[in-house]
């Protein structure tokens, strides 16, 4: 039969065999064992003291254990309070900033608009003196740099703070190609470039934000012609069915192109390409923050393609539809 547990312990000494009989509680089994192998009581009960001792190491170590990592536990969770009460009053100050900015929008660009229009009133009346009508441009021209920066910071700070509305309409590719060529001789010819339109769109209707779309474009184009010179600025629109985002428009240039590898985050603020040639234009590495963040909000994409020394291609693809919900 067998015995109903067993126990083995084993020591320096000996490996002792305990078998309790039925009851459970009698101590013959132990006095059995003692007397088969020759161990006294004394030595047990030592045995036993070691043993409890040990347990009692280990017990205190335990709670002594469990007493830091509980320390360590509220440690963690003052440290997650304070860090989410400062993410807290990070997110709420940028926030006053972008709605500061966004405030600020009537008050910075009222002034300059003021100083542009100003300008080609005195070129008017001065059209006679060639020395003036120059030192007039120059003024414009500082004045309208000083416009793209301060509306690309505000733009930006309204979309940041949440206040750009999305206004959807049908739109054909022929509204684009009209705002975008009536900029031709402001962002193209300067660098002796060419604009060419290809509307393989035609007909084609498509839902979205114009006013968001030209102004995405623009900068897009806007790039284009800054670098790139002697070249061509190509924009396209096509349609590819069976894509969740078939209406593509893309903004190809023959310019400098951008290294893509050592420059991963190109679509990030303040990212410039850093070289002398990018350094030669005025900007301040707004443009494609804002043009990326613009297509996410009428629920598109802006993906880049581009060599170095051959050019660049900007596709922006969109729905058809933009949802309104
Ligand atoms: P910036 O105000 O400097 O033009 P952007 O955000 O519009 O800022 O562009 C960031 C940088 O990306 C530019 O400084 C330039 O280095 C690079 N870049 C943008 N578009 C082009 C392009 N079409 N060809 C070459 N480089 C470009």
């Amino acid at each position: 039969k067998k015995p109903a547990h067993r126990v083995l312990i084993f020591n320096e000494y000996t490996l002792l065999r305990l078998t309790p009989v039925r009851n459970g509680t009698s101590q013959l089994p132990l006095l059995l064992a003692n007397w088969e192998t020759g161990v006294t009581e004394s030595d047990l009960e030592h045995q036993l003291e070691r043993l409890q001792r040990r347990l009692e190491r280990q017990t205190q170590a335990r709670v002594a254990a469990e007493e830091l990592l509980s320390s360590k536990a509220t440690e963690l969770y003052q440290l997650n309070k304070s860090l989410l009460v400062a993410k807290e009053k990070a997110e709420a100050a940028s926030l006053a900033k972008s709605e500061f900015l966004a405030n600020m929008n009537h008050e910075l660009r009222t002034p300059l608009n003021a100083i542009l229009g100003y300008s080609d009133l005195l070129m008017e009346d001065f059209e006679d003196d060639p020395t003036v009508v120059a030192d007039l441009n120059k003024i414009k021209d500082a004045g309208k740099s000083l416009l793209t920066m301060i509306s690309e910071i505000l733009d930006l700070a309204k979309l940041n703070a949440g206040r750009m509305q999305v206004h959807v309409q049908p739109i054909r590719f022929s509204e684009l190609q009209d705002h975008l060529q009536a900029r031709e001789i402001d962002l193209i010819t300067p660098n002796d470039n060419t604009l060419v339109f290809e509307d393989q769109l035609q007909e084609t209707m498509f839902h979205s934000d114009i006013d968001h779309l030209n102004l995405l474009l623009l900068n897009l184009l806007g790039n284009a012609g800054k670098f790139t010179s002697n070249g061509t600025v190509t924009v396209t629109g096509k349609y590819i069915s069976e894509s969740p985002l078939p209406i593509a428009i893309s903004v190809a240039d023959t310019g400098i192109g951008i290294d893509l590898d050592a420059n991963p985050d190109i679509f990030n603020t303040f990212e410039q390409v850093d070289n002398s040639s990018t350094r030669e234009h005025d900007g301040i590495g707004l443009g494609l923050k804002l043009a990326h963040e613009l297509a996410l909000l009428i629920q598109g994409q802006l993906d880049l393609e581009s060599t170095l020394g051959e050019g660049s291609v900007f596709t922006l693809r969109l729905p058809a539809l933009v949802s309104t919900e």
